[in-house]
Order: structure tokens, then C-alpha cells, then sequence
């Protein structure tokens, strides 16, 4: 196992790079903790697989350094890393039986048979493949063939670190329930540093002790999932996690509150104070969780619109607008409310001011 550092990292497919669209990574500084097991969370397109590909050896960053454990690793190439991945489509042997697909990484790296042997009866007990065994890999469903190429992948106890890339992605979604805790259970147990790209955030929030946002190739968040969910430092984090996502509305400022179509909604005291920069877009943010709902003035209340109601079994959401910006509010199942006038509540503690997408604190 190892501790990965990025240094000063930042990757363009160009060859030439100019303006940061041309970066498929911006620059980035952080360090996976040996053994931990995290999430890499983001959009389609927003550098994930670039990001991995860049801790296996596949490809070579413009800029910055890649180290394990303190040594440099930039331009070793992907064989002498020592790094297990798995892709998004199964990579396997076709014309080798389930078990030889399994044995090979460990084949390769010189250990004898009876070890092999065991480990690889561990691994296919674990993933529910021991009565595969000796099939040919060839005539298997896609999700068997995925299932071996997680084997393979986690067959080795001597690797830097395991990656996944949405490996998932073609499972079907019961077993993917229970994949995901399987895999959960084999971090517990060997302690291996996991890197587990996707972009559910249930995936994400459920398997990981450290969730990493990217956003449009930069790193916008590292945390653990309640800490994703609280204290949202990008705007992106706020409305990427949590269903239905944050709510931001565009504001102003003045003195500790803020003002939304003219309304003042009072902010944590000192809070407006830290914006150190004048201009760009500001806006508040909070969640449909923390959003209060009273049918009479009250402190920290504001008055608006309920639109609608929807009743969805054990909570119910409500539609509410100010101005022209639309809110949702969360609400428990036996909550009083009902479309009209009403009043929203932002309990100050709970509403976040962000700058330029990032937040001010
Ligand atoms: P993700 O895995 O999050 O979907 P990728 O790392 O695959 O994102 O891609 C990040 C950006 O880099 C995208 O804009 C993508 O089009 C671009 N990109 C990825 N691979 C290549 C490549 N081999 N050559 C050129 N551009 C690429
Ligand atoms: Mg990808």
C-alpha cells in the first residue's frame, strides 16, 4: 500500500497548450492517504479517468509530479507501479477459464501455485464466482466478466493501490448493491488504498471515507460525506449532492444579510465581512433538509410563494418561489403546508454565501 501525492499536477491532451480549456486537469495538489478508501465523484467529462490513468502510468501529466510514498513515479511506466485497475468494461482472457483469469496476476508476479491456488479460491468465494471456476471465461455474461475483472484487480495484496473506474457501469443494479458492499468489506479487511471513480453519488457516498468533487478537470472538494453534505464549498457540491440539491439563489448583500428580491434573509454574523474581493456572482445557498416552513412570521422568516406540494411517502417536497428563483424544501410526511402564501425559514447556521461558485468562509 502507498501514500499518492500529486504535485503541482495538471494534464493537456494538447500538444500545445494554451488558455485552461485546453487542460483536461487544472492544476491540482493532493494527497490519498495510505489505506484510505475513497470516491472520485464528478460529471461525465469532468477528468476522472484522466486522473487515474495518471496514477497507474497510462498517461504522463503535462505538469507536476506523481509520488508513492515520497518517490517520484512521473515517468515510470505502468509496470513497475504496481498499481491494480479496473475499467469500466471487463478486461479478461477469453480463451482462459474463470480461475486461470484469477490466477494470473498472481502467475505473473512469480507466486507458486498452492498460495495461488488460495488466494484465488478466497477472492471467487468473496465475489460469488467459486462454482465458475472452470468455465471458459468467453461464453459468460457481461456481468460475470465483470465480476472477474474486479477479481483481478483485487487478487494481489501486495499493490500501491487499487483503481476503479465505474466499474459497475454494466452491472445490474442488485448486484450492484451488493458488489459495492463486498467491496466495502475487502477495504476493511486488507486495508488497501481504493480509488473508486463514479458519478452516482449514492456510489459514492455509501462506499467511501473520503468523497473527492471534481468539477470541469479541478478538484472542487475532498471530504467525508456529512461534510460534502453541510458544508458545501462549491456551489457544484451543493446541487451534485443530496436530492433534490442545494438551494442557491443570486443575491446581494448588505451588512449580515443578504437580500433576495428584496427580502432581507439574515446570514451568520461576520460572515458577509469575509468576502475580500468586490464583484463576481454571489449567491446563497441552502438545503431543502435545513429550509423551515411556517405558516406565520417569525424570526429569520421570510415571506413567499408555496407553489405545490408533492407527498412522497415518508417526507414530502414543496415547491416555493421568490421572485422569479424557485426553492424546495424537504419536509417530514406529517409537516402542515399548503400551497399559497407562506413563510420560509433560513436558519442562519444552516445558509452558506458563495462567491464565484466557491464559498465564503
Ligand atoms: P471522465 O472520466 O470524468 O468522464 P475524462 O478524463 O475521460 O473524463 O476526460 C476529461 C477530458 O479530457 C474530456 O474533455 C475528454 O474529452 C478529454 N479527453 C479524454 N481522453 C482524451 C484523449 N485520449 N485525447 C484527447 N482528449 C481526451
Ligand atoms: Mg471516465
Amino acid at each position: 500500500m502507498a501514500r499518492i501525492e500529486f504535485e503541482n499536477l495538471a494534464h493537456s491532451y494538447k500538444t500545445n497548450p494554451q488558455q485552461p480549456s485546453d487542460y483536461a486537469l487544472q492544476k491540482i495538489e493532493l494527497t490519498w492517504r495510505d489505506g484510505g478508501a475513497y470516491a472520485l465523484l464528478g460529471p461525465s467529462g469532468c477528468g476522472k479517468t484522466t486522473l487515474l490513468n495518471i496514477i497507474s502510468g497510462l498517461v504522463r501529466p503535462s505538469q507536476g509530479r506523481v509520488l508513492f510514498d515520497g518517490r517520484d513515479m512521473t515517468d515510470l511506466p505502468t509496470e513497475k507501479r504496481n498499481i491494480a485497475q479496473v475499467f469500466q468494461f471487463p478486461v479478461i482472457y477469453d480463451t482462459m477459464s474463470v480461475f486461470d483469469n484469477l490466477a494470473f496476476p498472481l502467475r505473473n508476479r512469480g507466486m507458486n501455485e498452492t498460495d495461488t491456488r488460495k488466494r484465488v479460491l478466497e477472492i471467487a468465494e468473496l465475489l460469488e464466482l467459486s462454482s465458475d471456476l472452470k468455465i471458459r471465461a468467453s461464453g459468460l455474461s457481461a456481468d460475470i466478466k465483470q465480476k472477474i475483472s474486479l477479481g483481478r484487480g483485487l487478487v494481489r495484496s501486495d499493490v500501491a493501490a487499487i483503481l476503479f473506474d465505474e466499474p459497475l457501469t454494466v452491472i445490474d443494479p442488485n448486484l450492484k448493491w451488493l458488489l459495492r458492499s463486498k467491496l466495502k468489506q475487502i477495504h476493511q479487511q486488507l486495508k488497501l488504498t481504493l480509488i473508486y471513480v463514479t458519478h452516482d453519488q449514492i456510489e459514492a457516498l455509501t462506499f467511501a471515507d473520503s468523497v473527492v468533487v471534481m468539477y470541469d478537470g479541478a478538484i472542487v472538494q475532498v471530504g467525508t460525506p456529512q461534510e460534502l453534505f453541510e458544508r458545501p464549498k462549491h456551489t457544484f457540491v451543493g446541487y451534485f449532492i443530496g436530492s433534490p440539491g442545494m438551494n442557491l439563489l443570486d443575491c446581494t448583500l448588505e451588512h449580515d444579510n443578504a437580500v433576495v428580491d428584496g427580502q432581507h434573509i439574515k446570514l451568520e454574523a461576520g460572515l458577509a465581512a469575509k468576502i475580500t474581493t468586490s464583484g463576481g456572482e454571489l449567491k446563497i445557498g441552502i438545503r431543502p433538509e435545513f429550509l423551515g416552513y411556517a405558516q406565520e412570521a417569525q424570526t429569520n422568516a421570510i415571506n413567499a410563494q408555496i407553489e405545490r406540494v408533492d407527498d412522497l411517502g415518508n417526507y414530502k417536497i414543496a415547491t416555493a418561489k421568490l421572485g422569479t428563483q424557485t426553492l424546495k424544501l424537504k419536509l417530514e410526511e406529517d409537516a402542515q403546508i399548503s400551497s399559497g402564501a407562506g413563510w420560509l425559514v433560513f436558519p442562519p447556521e444552516r445558509l452558506m454565501l458563495y462567491q464565484n461558485g466557491r464559498v465564503v468562509e
